[in-house]
């Protein structure tokens, strides 16, 4: 079975000379768990897990940090951050209106790795790669080895930057843009840079919760250097993922300049809670983070488990709003195709 993971279509870095020395986070990245039975294992989870474990495994393969799996509670088949990760066998139902591309991303794109839906603002697919990866994702089915472009192709993209001055701002996604090289990003950013009508960049990355020695000083160093204005859009679902060392990370990324802000996914058994909701807020607020997003689930296909209706995430919103100052409240939306920005809801 072709597994459409984007950990198995890692591209090849073409000008990438070979490592002579691991950095941390890089072995961290290669040591990531890939295995079902590992996972299962690692955390004392009963024999009964490993079926589901490996029919969703065969659908989007497992791939677990070790430095999120020690935010878990060993034989907690519960746990907020295990649910996030492990593979189970609802993910092979199929279930109406979830789909493999539900945000419609393959019509948007006129150049190579780039998505353009909003105005003012693209999308650039920095990586492939994922440190790792989500059972709820709305990418697990996308295409990405079409989408990886080599720096030919990123000199293509870079000429429709230049060409469209209405263009202010770059997003570079993926994947995950931080599972590329610092040497790859800095070439990337020092080009953006030279791009007169660009002012900010903005960078929507998971890495610096899973493996938060990402941030080393090859990464602030390209951050450090460019003259745009600096947005990083984290992706934290629960308080329970950010540790003393994602804390740690935050302060180095705030020092840098980089304003921080984060995502969320609104999932079924993991934070539909107004109290769970409202602890992430709480947390993020303490890391110098601000909610910005609470997105709805996008319909994918094996993902449905995961869904919350409508009226509930509005309820949950409202209670949310009782409890909480209005800076500590994410939006709550919905990616709908063919709109010129999220959706409240
Ligand atoms: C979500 C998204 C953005 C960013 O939207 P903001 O509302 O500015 O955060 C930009 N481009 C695409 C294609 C997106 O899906
Ligand atoms: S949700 Fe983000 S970090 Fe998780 S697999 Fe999808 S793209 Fe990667």
């Amino acid at each position: 079975m072709i597994t459409r993971s984007p950990a198995l279509l890692q591209r090849p870095d073409r000008e990438a000379q070979p490592l002579d020395v691991q950095s941390p986070w890089q072995t961290q990245l290669a040591r990531a768990i890939r295995d079902p039975h590992e996972l299962c294992r690692r955390l004392g989870l009963d024999d009964a897990w490993l079926p589901g474990a490996e029919r969703g495994h065969a659908l989007f393969e497992v791939r677990v940090p070790e430095a999120y799996l020690a935010r878990m509670r060993p034989g907690d088949s519960r746990d907020p951050l295990l649910l996030q990760v492990l593979p189970v066998s609802a993910e092979a139902e199929t279930t109406p209106g979830f789909v493999n591309d539900p945000l419609e991303e393959a019509d948007h794109t006129p150049a190579p790795g780039l998505i353009q839906k909003y105005a003012g603002r693209v999308l650039l697919i920095a990586s492939p790669a994922c440190a790792v990866n989500c059972r709820y994702c709305f990418r697990r089915h996308f295409p990405y080895e079409q989408n990886a472009p080599s720096r030919v192709q990123w000199k293509k993209t870079l000429d429709y930057l230049r060409a469209d001055a209405t263009i202010h701002e770059a997003i570079l996604s993926g994947g995950d843009p931080l599972a590329s090289n610092d040497r790859q990003l800095a070439w990337l950013v020092e080009r953006l840079d030279a791009i007169p009508h660009l002012t900010r960049l903005r960078v929507h990355t998971r890495l610096p919760v899973v493996i938060p020695d990402r941030i080393d000083a090859a990464l602030l160093g390209w951050l450090a250097a460019t003259r745009l204005q600096k947005v990083m859009v984290l992706h934290i679902n629960h308080a329970n993922e950010i540790d003393a060392a994602v804390v740690a990370a935050c302060k180095k990324l705030r020092d840098a300049g980089v304003t921080l802000l984060n995502q969320s996914v609104l999932l079924r058994g993991i934070n539909d809670d107004i109290e769970t909701l409202a602890a992430l807020s709480e947390r993020l607020f303490a890391a110098d983070i601000l909610p910005y997003y609470l997105h709805v689930l996008d319909p994918v296909a094996g993902a449905a488990h995961f869904d919350v209706d409508d009226d509930q995430a509005r309820e949950l919103v409202a209670g949310l709003r009782r409890v909480l100052p209005g800076f500590l409240m994410p939006r709550l939306v919905r990616e709908i195709p063919g709109e010129a920005s999220k959706t409240p809801l």
